[in-house]
């Protein structure tokens, strides 16, 4: 219930959606039961010669159904009696036609409004989900898989929005229904409705059972349906793999693996759904023939009740069946629902690790350092993977970390602009440590090319520039400093190339090239290049060096580097092993000692 309430705070103002909604449902239902009930004046017109409810003089006005069914029954008499059967049956079509365009009109409001709330709702939840999720850590993405995170914001969400629709539809519309119909219901005969409202719990106590199991299968199915999605993504992503390894065979018997349980998992959900309805209707015939057969017997034995006034009642009976199915099926579909909103409102409530504290301060310039002091630091908890790191990167220096890969190269790299933060000691930069400047203002001052140069589908324009405000100008002064201007003018639409998901379009070497103009655009303090030329090959990784160096001229870097020859020039060398610093120096005091593990490295990468 706490989560319903809570998804309703996101149609907020609620007395926006509801007030207008509660009017048009109750005007809706009225005219929708109202129409019901000609039936009696109908059977009147067509087999008697007056009402059998004569009302000689026109009712005095208030506000009560008895009021109403005398109007009618006034006029009726009065053109039965002075027209004729046909200008009666005229008058009471007119009735008729006159009460289903009210019903219809105030039908179709009702949705309208419904619908309006339903999108609004969707809506807002989604955004919440995204602008939470997208300041999550890193650490989350690696841990939740994406599959999982996909089908939270997608079909999670459509069945949160299913069945918020439903329920409001059936907690704020088909209660007047009910209402409206027993009113009337009691008004025709209060015997008859005392003997039909015996049945009423019985269903409702056998229906109840039936939905309450739905919620926890529901649950696994949306689980379920997240595992499939992953194996999808898995598997359409690494699709060059998967076919060179002939692994279609594998990665099928995986994927029908999750799929068949998600049938099975359907189909148990669906057989429980079904059968609710099913019930419902049944028990609701059954409460229609106990009646039949008891207002039959008023009818021929007691003669207490005429017998259009009977089919009018049963008209309305049988309507009444209807809004209880309704809810019923709201509710299950609420069950559905709230398991999927509790997926989503995790989601929403999970913390970020890496928080800015209240009062950071803005890092307005960098000035003289950034020092390691002590720093260890571990993913899961026992496995350290830093230990006791002691460094200064210096501005306007150059230092690279090398060493055995696994060493923890790229987790030092992440600690600087707060990817992450150390479990002990601290990183400061000027004097202050990093967590007491504002993330933004922090990463500001950073620039960051990997191995893997992440580019999305848009133009090549708004790669590099990527939510900054800039000119043409810039972006092509960039572009060439990073030795991409030359291929991008050669492409068929220059600067706006698209350039495919993922910029499967272009080369290695051109992506590499694209994300370093993004960086030289920012135009960072700090550059941070973790094996930024690893994956290419010779040719471009020689354009590609170039760029790099271009950019780091007069600029602070960490550069991590497999290849050696890159960084001979650095003014610091760190090398890495098993989480600690082994040995420092520069290139050419390194390389003197005798069996140093870098003076290996570079011998082994010499031959
Ligand atoms: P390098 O860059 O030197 O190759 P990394 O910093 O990538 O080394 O990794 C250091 C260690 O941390 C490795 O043992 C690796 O398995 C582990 N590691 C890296 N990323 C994660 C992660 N997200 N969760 C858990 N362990 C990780």
């Amino acid at each position: 219930m706490k989560t319903y309430w809570r998804l309703l705070g996101y149609l907020r103002p609620v007395s926006r959606y509801v007030v207008p909604f509660f009017l048009s449902s109750f005007f809706g239902s009225l005219f929708g039961v109202v129409n019901f009930t000609f039936v009696i004046p109908l059977l009147e017109v067509l087999f008697y010669d007056k009402p059998l409810n004569v009302v000689e003089q026109l009712p005095a006005f208030e506000l009560s159904t008895q009021y109403f069914a005398n109007l009618f029954n006034y006029y009726l008499g009065y053109f039965l009696q002075t027209k004729g059967k046909l200008s009666a049956l005229q008058f009471v079509c007119a009735a008729v036609l006159a009460s289903v365009f009210l019903s219809n009109a105030f039908r179709y409001f009702t949705q309208r409004i419904l619908e309006g709330m339903r999108a609004d709702l969707v809506a807002r939840l989604r955004d919440d989900v995204f602008r939470n999720v997208v300041h999550l850590h890193l650490d989350f993405f690696s841990n939740q898989r994406k599959g999982n995170l996909i089908t939270r914001i997608t079909s999670d969400v459509i069945e949160v929005e299913y069945a918020v629709a439903n329920s409001l539809r059936a907690f704020l519309k088909e209660p007047f229904i009910l209402i409206i119909s027993f009113v009337i219901l009691f008004s025709i005969s209060w015997k008859l409705t005392l003997f039909a409202l015996l049945f009423i719990p019985v269903s409702g106590l056998m229906i109840g059972s039936i939905i309450k199991r739905l919620r926890h299968s529901a649950l696994n199915l949306q689980a379920v349906l997240s595992n499939l999605t992953s194996v999808i993504d898995e598997a359409f992503g690494g699709i060059r793999i998967v076919k060179g390894f002939n692994a279609e065979g594998y990665m099928q018997e995986k994927f029908h693996k999750e799929n068949w349980q998600y049938r099975h998992l359907v189909r148990k959900i669906a057989f429980r759904r079904e059968l609710a309805p099913s019930v419902s209707e049944f028990m609701g015939v059954a409460v229609m023939c106990g009646v039949l057969l008891y207002g039959g017997s008023l009818i021929l034995i007691e003669q207490s009740i005429s017998a259009p006034l009977f089919l009018g009642y049963l008209a309305v009976l049988s309507q009444v069946t209807k809004p209880i199915k309704e809810i019923s099926n709201a509710v299950s579909s609420v069950q559905r629902g709230m398991a999927s909103a509790e997926r989503i409102f995790e989601l929403i409530d999970t913390q970020p690790a890496v928080k800015e504290k209240t009062g950071a301060k803005e890092l307005k310039a960098f000035e003289k350092e950034i020092c390691f002091e002590q720093v260890s630091f571990a993913y899961e908890e026992g496995v350290p993977v830093l230990n006791d790191l002691n460094f200064t990167i210096p501005k306007g220096k150059v230092i690279a970390l090398v060493g055995p890969s696994g060493g923890g190269k790229s987790t030092i790299a992440d600690l600087i602009p707060r990817f992450y933060d150390p479990i002990g000691g601290r990183i400061t930069l000027d004097g202050m440590d990093l967590r007491d400047y504002t993330l933004k203002s922090l990463r500001a001052r950073m620039g960051i090319v990997t191995q893997e140069s992440i580019l999305f589908n848009d133009t090549i324009f708004n790669n590099i520039a990527f939510g900054m405000e800039v000119t043409p100008e810039q972006v092509e002064e960039a572009a060439r400093i990073a030795n991409a201007h030359d291929f991008i003018m050669a492409l068929p639409e220059g600067y706006q190339t698209i350039v495919g998901d993922r910029g499967v379009k272009l080369s290695g070497g051109q992506r590499q090239r694209i994300s370093i103009a993004r960086a030289v655009l920012r135009n960072p303090d700090i550059l941070i290049l973790d094996e930024a030329t690893s994956a290419l090959d010779t040719e471009s990784e020689r354009l590609v060096q170039e760029a790099l160096n271009k950019l780091m001229k007069n600029r602070t870097a960490l550069v991590i580097a497999h290849r050696l020859s890159t960084i001979q020039q650095a003014d610091e060398i760190l090398v890495v092993q098993q989480g600690r610093i082994v040995e420092r120096g520069t290139h050419e005091s390194l390389i003197q000692q005798t069996s140093g593990l870098y003076k290996r490295l570079v011998e082994m990468q010499a031959l």
